[in-house]
């Protein structure tokens, strides 16, 4: 785990500024939970003014009583009113407290589901290769992960700051008009301490991204030593140790980084040492001399000199409660900055894609790819031109690497061409609404999602509506349905063990298989099929093979697969190479052209035959 020894980092600059995200968080908390401002930031925040006038007078009018000669029952009823009241606020205070916290935490999970309905909306190559938008909702997920993060903790903030504004301003009078002289030494004695209070502590701020990054490597190691994915590995490999060691050395960074803020924090403890020796000295001399000269009673003494206390501490808590409110601000600001952020394409805009009641002919025109995010990246397809017709089948084959997936995700329109165009029955893709258009399409993609739900819900893509009759047909399809009907609960089962304590797990062969089912279950024209048996056995994969005809029909299908005997069953073939479609033509033509993909073929062919003749030999033998 490396991280940067840097004193400084670039000032943070946020998109929104700190009032306009407390704005952004006031108006969703009128909309969705209005408990949050009419009893956590007026109610309470009065409840707490309150209570601290009641503290503030409570003992000087115990002395003054005494001072006054007063009976002693009159005492004791001044106390218990008090402390009665006291008592009375405070309750009061945490009672709604319970009901306010409640609806602090439903407005973050407000705020969560916004986050993940954009993160779902978003372009996918915004998503996936946008480092800004990755580094805001990486934020914004810490700002909306725990209680403590700025989502909720921003009520926290803004009340503190307002209970302290408010008791200022009400100190802020009553020294005026009584010693204005303590209000000087107060603010004297106060404000200049906080300032550099406050730049000392803004290291931790300056530093932010260095310890981010080292917690950052910290959580993900703790998270892949404790996957169920990783359980294999560790064992096998016996990792632990790896794992170990990189826990420790980030956990040296982070004590290294922790001291170096230390060394430096230390200063701010010897300063407010050094104000507040000041200000009490000042104010005790003070009033001191007006006790002996003016003859101040004992109870006035005690009443202004918690007043200077107090009125320092609301100082410094609107100082400080403005810094915290600014920092909280840098990520609800990152939060907005997601909800917000403009799409690498629109989503909804556009024209509606043209039907013909078949599927719909796809033309790649002179299209060059690179993915974007780095200005070098280099270009992955170049110049490609092919027809996909309606009702056809189209298989594409090449090296690792050759950009097979990447041709797959520019037909679907994940990306956009870097150059050139493509067109969906004439229209630019660029022009239509790319939601819609996602719906033309159903895919098996290489990197299998089984989500957290039944095994229906998993073949239907949904909780709600599933047609059970359609989920048993697609898992016939596809093979899965002797698996499937062999578990308990059937096509109730629960899948996804890191969410269900009794979810079942399926193995890598039947995972894909049920994602083929997924992918027939959604009956979209067109049919996209990324390595879709590369995880079966060769028998399990030769009745899929069987059965594609049966799949396809009536759609087009574009087929990835390193297997050359599978294209077989395809009306045309495209082979990659050097960025470029080397070759295209039906497999017959292909290995008549005895070229690259003849070649191919032909090592794959020798290869299943020597295997068969040695297994053949070993039987017969
Ligand atoms: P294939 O499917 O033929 O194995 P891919 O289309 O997955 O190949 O990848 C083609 C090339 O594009 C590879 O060199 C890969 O490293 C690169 N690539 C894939 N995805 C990305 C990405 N998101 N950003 C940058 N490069 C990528």
């Amino acid at each position: 785990m490396k991280t940067k020894n840097k004193e400084k980092e670039p000032k943070q600059k946020p998109k929104f500024g700190t009032l306009s995200c407390v704005r952004f968080m006031w108006r969703l908390a009128l909309r969705h939970e209005p408990l949050i401002i009419f009893v956590g930031m007026i109610t309470i925040t009065l409840l707490f003014v309150l209570n601290n006038l009641i503290g503030l007078f409570l003992s000087p009018m115990i002395i003054s009583s005494i001072e006054q000669a007063l009976p002693v029952y009159k005492v004791i009823i001044t106390i218990l009113i008090f402390i009665g009241a006291g008592m009375l606020v405070d309750g009061l205070k945490n009672y709604l407290g319970g009901f306010e916290w409640y609806s602090r935490i439903t407005l973050r999970s407000i705020i969560i589901s916004m986050i993940g309905d954009k993160c779902a909306r978003v372009s996918y190559s915004t998503f996936t290769d946008d480092k800004k938008f990755g580094e805001a909702c990486r934020k914004s997920s810490n700002a909306t992960g725990s209680n403590s993060g700025a989502a909720e903790a921003v009520w926290q903030t803004i009340q503190s700051l307002m209970v302290n504004l408010i008791n200022f301003a009400i100190y802020v009078v009553m020294l005026t008009a009584i010693e204005p002289i303590l209000l000087i030494i107060i603010l004297a004695t106060t404000v200049p301490g906080y300032f550099y209070s406050k730049y000392i502590n803004a290291w931790g701020y300056r530093h932010r991204a260095e310890s981010d990054e080292i917690n950052r490597g910290l959580s993900c190691v703790l998270q892949e030593s404790m996957h169920i994915q990783s359980a294999k590995d560790i064992r096998m490999f016996g990792i632990r140790p790896w794992f170990d060691d990189m826990y420790k050395s980030g956990i040296r960074l982070l004590d290294a980084f922790h001291n170096r803020g230390a060394r430096v924090y230390i200063w701010k403890n010897i300063l407010d040492i050094i104000f507040t020796f000041l200000r009490n000295g000042a104010a005790y001399i003070y009033l001191i001399a007006m006790v002996l000269e003016n003859g101040m009673s004992a109870s006035e003494f005690l009443l202004y000199f918690s007043m200077v206390g107090g009125f320092s501490g609301f100082v410094s808590g609107i100082l400080g409660g403005m810094s915290d409110l600014r920092n909280k601000c840098l990520d609800i600001s990152a939060i907005r900055e997601v909800l917000t952020y403009p799409d690498a394409f629109p989503m909804d805009d556009g024209k509606d894609v043209p039907h013909t009641g078949c599927p719909g002919v796809i033309r790649f025109e002179n299209v060059s790819f690179r993915y974007p995010g780095k200005e070098d990246n280099p270009y992955v397809l170049k110049n490609i031109n092919f027809t996909l017709s309606s009702g056809e089948r189209l298989a594409i084959v090449g090296v690792n690497g050759a950009g097979k997936t990447t041709l797959i995700k520019l037909l679907v329109g994940f990306y956009d061409p870097t150059e050139g165009r493509i067109t969906y029955n004439g229209v630019d893709l660029k022009d239509l609404k790319r939601r819609e258009y996602y719906k033309e399409f159903s895919a098996v993609f290489q990197d299998i999602n089984i989500f957290a739900g039944t095994v229906a819900e998993n073949v239907a893509a949904s909780m709600i509506d599933v047609d059970k009759e359609k989920v048993k047909k697609c898992i016939e399809y596809a093979d899965l349905t002797k698996k499937i009907e062999s578990m308990p609960k059937g096509y109730d089962t629960l899948l996804n063990r890191n969410v269900y304590e009794d979810a079942q797990d399926l193995s890598g062969g039947e995972r894909q298989r049920l994602v083929l089912a997924r992918a027939l279950y959604k009956e979209a024209p067109i049919l996209l099929l990324d390595e879709p048996t590369a995880a079966l056995d060769p028998i399990a994969e030769s009745e899929i093979y069987n059965k594609y005809n049966d799949m396809t029909n009536g759609k087009s299908a574009v087929y990835i697969s390193h297997r050359l005997a599978s294209t077989r069953f395809c009306d045309k073939i495209l082979l990659l190479d050097n960025n470029i479609v080397a070759e295209e033509g039906s497999h017959e033509e292909l290995i008549r052209l005895g070229g690259k993909y003849a070649e191919l073929y032909e090592v794959q062919s020798s290869y299943y035959r020597d295997n068969c003749e040695n297994v053949e030999g070993g039987d017969g033998k």
